[in-house]
């Protein structure tokens, strides 16, 4: 239902991604690892279109674009709507409290009515455990409840995958278990799940499949067991000698 198929991209001179080919199912959970400047955060930020591709074809239930092609901005908009983005520094605005940053997405773009979407901006906030938290500002909330706030916002857009930028990377040891916490049910409860993190005990449990990517190429998928136990290719087998 997601495919990424012959995705490039070149910043000037350096060519970050170089011919990536994904597939998502409905409903599973994939994780992204992969050393830094592998291109896991360029991929995600293609899938969403943050990052125009150089080349490459996304597809995400009917939807596909083509940048072999010109692609207009409209269709970029509606193709964008269908994802969910969790950023690791969290990107809230500052200025709004929690509820009107989960509120912002579906008024600001969807056109919702502003009540229908302060009762849904309520629940989802209940849903990641802020429901007494939805008249704070970003500065008066812990980094793991800005994130889980985050969240909150991506999902108020309904959209059809959530993508996760290293969503714990930022936060303080003791914060990142509620963040996982969060993810570990949106996956039990059928979200589909692009996740680019290096928690492994999450991508042990929660992952329908691990995906390791190199130098702009996806060097080899697998299970999680498979992958952390028998990984087959050496290059893999290096990685995860340096992190676990
Ligand atoms: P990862 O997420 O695996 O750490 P990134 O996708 O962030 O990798 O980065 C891959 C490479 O692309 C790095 O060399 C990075 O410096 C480069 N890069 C990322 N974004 C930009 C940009 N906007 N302009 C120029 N180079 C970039």
């Amino acid at each position: 239902m997601i495919s990424i198929k012959g995705l490039f991209k070149q910043f000037g001179q350096l060519e970050v991604l170089k011919g990536i080919d994904i597939k998502v199912e409905k409903g599973k959970v994939v994780v992204v690892i992969g050393p830094s400047g592998s291109g896991k955060t360029t991929m995600l930020r293609c899938l969403n279109v943050l990052e125009t591709p150089s080349k490459g074809i996304l597809s995400i239930g009917g939807q596909t674009l083509d940048f072999s092609q010109n692609v207009s901005k409209k269709n970029i908009a509606a193709f964008r709507r269908l994802t969910g983005m969790v950023f690791q520094n969290y990107n809230l605005f500052p200025h709004m409290t929690a509820l009107e940053n989960v509120m912002e997405g579906p008024v600001i773009v969807k056109g919702e009515n502003k009540q229908k979407a302060r009762q849904r901006a309520q629940g989802l906030l209940e849903k990641v455990g802020l429901g007494d938290k939805v008249n704070y500002y970003p500065s008066q909330l812990s980094g793991g409840q800005q994130q889980r706030v985050g969240i909150a916002r991506a999902l108020a857009m309904e959209p059809e995958v959530m993508l996760f930028d290293e969503p714990t990377s930022a936060l303080d040891p003791e914060l990142v278990g509620e963040v996982l916490k969060v993810m570990k049910d949106l996956a039990k409860e059928g979200m589909t799940m692009i996740v680019v993190t290096h928690e492994m005990r999450f991508a042990r449990e929660a992952a329908d499949e691990v995906i390791f990517m190199d130098g702009g190429v996806v060097v080899e998928r697998n299970k999680p067991d498979e992958m952390f136990t028998t990984p087959k290719e050496e290059r893999t087998k290096k990685f995860l000698n340096m992190i676990m």
